[in-house]
This record gives structure tokens, C-alpha cells and sequence, in this order.
């Protein structure tokens, strides 16, 4: 879920390079379907809006028509627009609560009745370095990718009986879309300007980095859950 750019596109393209069966599902469907289309044979494009639990429910129902089963649920998707509280920003903490936390949440209820049949599944949720301290202005957002990572730490408490892994992937700074999402148009461009600037390869991970990462989890042996993955970049304090 939260396939259609950055870390979710490269995931899924490299799990497709690696041969695996991949659905991708987010709101832009053209750009799914580009992705699509270099990997016809492994990737399945499937539109969903993750705050819509009957959508998220499709991507389910049509993943395990097209491919019988459901191994790993990568909850991806997610924005962060930054602000100080007193912004009041109603709607924005609204909108980013629905998309970065109910999103996780669709996913699990959707995947999980399917993975615990299978008697085995892999839940992966992507918080954030964000998700263990606060920044000024990222108050709200950190406290959706804190709750990520007491849901996922719920789920692995609940399911591991039932051969069911989790993962959270906590990224730091990662050069993304992400900072689109942000409507402060100053924060935005800072941030967007300090990716370009000359050694920023040190400050922000590119999304095909977080990628490996992610492919690692999945590969563990079946006895293994990698639970929890920080990666900074180097030069991120
Ligand atoms: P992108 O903006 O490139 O990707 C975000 C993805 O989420 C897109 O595919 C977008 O698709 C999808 N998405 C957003 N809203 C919805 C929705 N309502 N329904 C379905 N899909 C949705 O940014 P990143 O790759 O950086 O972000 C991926 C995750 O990584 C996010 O959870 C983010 O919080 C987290 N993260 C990112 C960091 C960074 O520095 N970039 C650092 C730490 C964590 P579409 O708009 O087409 O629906």
C-alpha cells in the first residue's frame, strides 16, 4: 500500500526484479501503471485509497485471486505535512491521522484474517526516526509513526503464534515525494533545496536504499523476525 513513488515504488520494483509477485496499490493510478508496465509478469496494479477500508479490502480480495495467497502486507503509505500546533491545522491532522495511521490499521484487517488461514504472513508498517523522538513542527506527524509502531508492536504480541512477522521500518531522511505533502511552502522548499545540495548523499537515503532493507526482512528464514529496522543516513544526526 503507498506504491505509486518513492520507497513503495522501489520496493516493489525490486521484489519484482527479484521475481516475486507484487501488487502495488495507492491513489495515482497512472502511476502504478507505469510501473506496471516494466514488470508485466510480476506486477499487479490494483487503485485504492487506504483511509477507504472497502478499498483496501479489493487490494486484498483481488491479491489472493491473482496469486492464491498473501505472504507480506507492506503498509506504506503515508504524507507529512509539518506544522507548529498552534496552526490549528484541523484538517491536515485529520487527513494524515486517516491516511498514516486507519491505513495501517485497513491493511492489518484486511491482510490478517487471510494470513491467519495461511497459518503464516508478514506485516511490515513503515514509522519513521520520527517515530522514536519529536521535532518542533513534526508533533503531529511524530505522533502517527509512534502509533504505528505500537500497533505493529500489538500485532507481534497478538500473532507470532500464528507464524505471523512483523517488521516496522522506521527510515530517517529519505529523498522522496514525501516533502510534497508538506503545504508550509517554506519548511517545503528548504527541505526540498537541502536534498540538492552537493554531499546531501550523506543527509538523505535514496527510496531504492530503503528498498534493500525492506527485501532483507522479507528473505529472513522462517524462525527469524527482524522486528524493528532504523536506517539513517550516515550523516543524519
Ligand atoms: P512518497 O510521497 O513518495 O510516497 C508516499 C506514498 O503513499 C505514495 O505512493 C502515495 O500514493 C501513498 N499514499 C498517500 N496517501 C495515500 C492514500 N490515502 N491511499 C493510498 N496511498 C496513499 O513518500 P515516501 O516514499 O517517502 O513515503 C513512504 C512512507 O515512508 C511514508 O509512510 C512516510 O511517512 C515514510 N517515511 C518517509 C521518510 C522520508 O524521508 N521520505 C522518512 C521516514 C518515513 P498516492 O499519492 O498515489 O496515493
Amino acid at each position: 500500500m503507498g506504491a505509486s513513488s518513492g520507497i513503495g515504488a522501489a520496493t516493489a520494483k525490486l521484489l519484482a526484479s527479484q521475481g516475486k509477485k507484487v501488487t502495488i496499490a495507492a491513489r495515482r493510478m497512472s502511476r502504478l501503471e507505469e510501473i506496471q508496465k516494466d514488470y508485466p509478469e510480476n506486477i499487479f496494479a490494483v487503485e485504492a485509497d487506504v483511509t477507504k477500508k472497502d478499498e483496501v479490502q479489493n487490494v486484498i480480495d483481488k491479491t489472493v485471486e491473482k496469486f492464491g495467497r498473501i505472504d507480506v502486507l507492506f503498509n506504506n503509505a503515508g504524507i507529512m505535512p509539518v506544522n507548529n500546533l498552534d496552526q490549528l491545522a484541523h484538517d491536515e491532522w485529520e487527513n494524515m491521522l486517516n491516511i498514516n495511521v486507519k491505513g495501517v490499521l485497513n491493511g492489518i484487517a484486511a491482510a490478517l484474517p487471510v494470513m491467519k488461514k495461511q497459518q503464516s504472513g508478514h506485516v511490515i508498517s513503515t514509522s519513521s526516526v520520527l517515530g522514536y523522538e519529536v521535532l518542533p513542527g513534526y508533533a503531529a506527524y511524530s505522533g502517527t509513526k509512534y502509533a504505528v509502531r505500537a500497533i505493529m508492536e500489538g500485532l507481534r504480541q497478538e500473532e507470532h503464534q500464528n507464524n505471523i512477522k512483523t517488521t516496522i521500518i522506521a527510515p530517517g531522511s529519505v529523498k522522496t515525494e514525501l516533502f510534497d505533502s508538506i503545504n508550509n511552502a517554506e519548511v517545503r522548499n528548504g527541505l526540498k533545496d537541502a536534498m540538492k545540495q552537493p554531499g546531501s548523499e550523506m543527509m538523505g537515503l535514496d527510496p531504492e536504499e530503503i528498498a534493500q532493507a525492506v527485501a532483507f526482512v522479507i528473505d529472513t528464514p522462517k524462525n527469524m523476525a527482524v522486528n524493528e529496522m532504523v536506517i539513517r543516513p550516515t550523516g543524519q544526526e
